[in-house]
């Protein structure tokens, strides 16, 4: 049977999405690009009933407040379309990215230590694979984390941490060793505030104001053995199931987004006129404008269908990179063309297109970029590629 209304429910989780955009985002989306301070501010708002977005991806026995991943998809699209802030959708990301790998893997012990810490909005959880020298390629990873005893002592710089600075812990993915099926990486859990761990440096990007580039250093950094995250050497396969979830709800804010810019893109050439008729009749931008619209829905409708298969437990790895190699291309081209249908006005600050399109920019490499998704899909083609 397939179905394409939103039950009672998912209406109105809809509806209070777009509430709490409105009221806790919209008014300071302008206000973060300037200033790009961490809004930290949503985040905690983001943790208050009814909403209680932080712990949509944690089990009620660790204080979280669970939801589907559909009715996810849901949220983020509105709150990303409405709130006019893609950073302030990265808060809701982090929700799964910081979390996701504790709940599938860690001890008990671990789960009742630092996932309610989130769930309540006190603080966040930080995703640690990128490095300065492997993104696209993380199995290549070279943090490294030696055993001593009672403790691990990790080594290693990571860069590209979404709001490590605002976290609690950093969930950090180093080799135990060089060999092995998953390349001797395992997952381990350092806390903010353990000796040797530092946030090095925090570098302005040009778009996703209030979100930077964070570079962390691990020193000689030792952490209780009991850190460690599941099972030693299994790190990459649980660092690439959690990615499988968390693409899945990235791809609802780049819908999300597309839309905005539709919207956007749709009342500029319905009020703006050039000889003597308003620019929506020109068709050489109308038209392109359709194509987006008609690929948003598709994008859409191909990321429902990766959440309902999440939701049910089966495996979305292919589903989920055909939904978000395509949630990618129809956001830069919806941003371009917003640009392209504002003129030489959508250039300017006094435009929001023009945040929008350097968002945008950058937003398109998280979580795996277009190329690797293209691999991912390639690959459930043809059996096996290499890159
Ligand atoms: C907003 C944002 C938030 C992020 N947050 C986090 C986080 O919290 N934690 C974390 O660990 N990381 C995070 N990242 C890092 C992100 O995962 C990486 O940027 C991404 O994996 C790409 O890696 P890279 O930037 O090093 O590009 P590279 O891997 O160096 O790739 C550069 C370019 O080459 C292309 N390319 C590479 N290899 C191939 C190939 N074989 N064939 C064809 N094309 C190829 C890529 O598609 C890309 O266009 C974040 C990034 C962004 C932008």
């Amino acid at each position: 049977m397939i179905g394409f209304d939103l039950s009672e429910h998912q209406e109105q989780i809809k509806a209070e999405a777009a509430e709490f955009a409105a009221k806790y985002i919209t008014p300071r989306a302008a206000e973060i690009d300037k200033t790009d301070e961490s809004p930290v501010d949503i985040w905690q708002a983001m943790s208050k009933a009814p909403f209680q977005y932080t712990g949509m991806n944690i089990p009620a026995a660790y204080k979280g407040q669970p939801r589907p991943i559909l009715d996810q998809l849901i949220i983020i699209e509105e709150i990303t379309a409405v709130g006019k802030s893609p950073v302030s959708t990265i808060l809701l990301q982090i929700t799964g990215l910081g979390t996701a790998t504790v709940v599938n893997n860690a001890s008990e012990a671990l789960k009742k230590k630092y996932l309610p810490v989130v769930a309540s909005g006190q603080k966040m959880g930080a995703y640690g694979l990128t490095e300065p020298g492997t993104g696209s390629d993380a199995a290549a990873l070279k943090c490294k984390a030696r055993r001593d005893g009672d403790v691990y002592v990790i080594d290693g710089r990571k860069r590209y941490i979404s709001f490590a600075h605002e976290s609690a812990y950093i969930i950090v993915f180093a080799q135990t060793e060089s060999t092995g099926e998953n390349r001797g990486i395992s997952a381990f859990i350092v806390p903010a505030a353990t000796p040797g761990f530092r946030v090095v440096e925090r570098v302005s990007c040009m778009g996703l104001k209030g979100h930077q580039d964070e570079e962390l250093e691990f020193k000689a950094c030792r952490i209780p053995a009991e850190n460690l995250i599941g099972e030693e050497g299994k790190g990459l396969s649980y660092a690439l199931r959690s990615l499988d979830q968390t693409r899945t709800t990235l791809n609802a804010g780049f819908i999300g987004l597309a839309r905005a810019c539709v919207e956007e893109s749709v009342s500029y050439a319905k009020a703006r006129k050039t000889f003597g008729k308003e620019l929506y009749h020109r068709q050489s931008l109308s038209f392109p404008l359709a194509e987006v619209a008609a690929k948003i829905d598709a994008a859409r409708l191909m990321n429902f269908k990766a959440g309902w298969l999440h939701d049910r437990g089966e495996k979305h790895t292919v589903e989920t990179a055909k939904a978000k190699t395509l949630a990618t291309r129809v956001m830069l081209e919806a941003v371009d063309l917003a640009v392209e249908i504002h003129g030489g006005f959508g250039c300017t600050t006094r435009h929001i297109v023009e945040r929008y399109y350097r968002d945008a920019r950058i937003w398109s490499f998280a979580q795996g970029t277009p190329e690797m998704m293209d691999y991912l899909i390639s690959r459930d083609l043809f059996g096996k590629y290499d890159l």
